[in-house]
């Protein structure tokens, strides 16, 4: 598809309406959200598609990490790199660029999408927190403002918890 760039997590499905059978294109990073509903108009999935830093920071970012949970928001062209194993804790302040992917020390390597089990599931569940942070959580600071060791140490306590209890 000319100047639209490639993503792993662009997906593609036949629909049916009253004039038939048509191929939709959707984005697994919005939860499903459609990007375009005819192979002949693609404009506006060029559009959001063009303006999205996930196809590059997934092909090319080598701390692209098996945790790392991307969502998108179409409407507002917001993107949160989430990770799946700290989106509890950082409820509601969920990063928006990979620095903190590149400072973690618990990063492991991205494998292909389809061996990464519960992506769609895990996507939906952390827009759903993003949408509607609850009032509480563990850091009452914002991540951005928390200084890196902090998170960190703070991160590490709250990950030897979950696997001696
Ligand atoms: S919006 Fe971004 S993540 Fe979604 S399909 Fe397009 S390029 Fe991929």
């Amino acid at each position: 598809m000319k100047d639209i760039p490639e993503c792993e997590l662009r997906g593609k499905r036949i629909a049916h309406d009253r004039s038939g059978e048509h191929t939709e294109y959707f984005c697994m990073a919005a939860d499903g959200a459609l990007l375009a509903s005819s192979e002949n108009d693609l404009t506006r999935m060029k559009k959001i598609c063009g303006s999205c830093p996930l196809p590059n920071v997934l092909a090319h970012d080598p701390k692209a990490c098996l945790y790392l949970r991307p969502i998108r928001f179409l409407e507002e062209n917001k993107t949160y790199f989430a990770c799946r194993t700290f989106y509890k804790l950082l409820l509601g302040n969920e990063p928006q660029d990979m620095d903190f992917c590149h400072a973690c020390p618990y990063w492991f390597p991205r494998p292909p999408l389809e061996l990464i089990r519960g992506h769609a599931e895990d996507t939906h569940m952390i827009r759903l927190s993003i949408i509607s942070p609850p009032e509480r959580s563990l850091f009452s600071t914002p991540v951005k403002h928390l200084p890196r060791k902090t998170l960190f140490r703070r991160m590490a306590e709250w990950f030897s918890r979950q696997h001696t209890t």
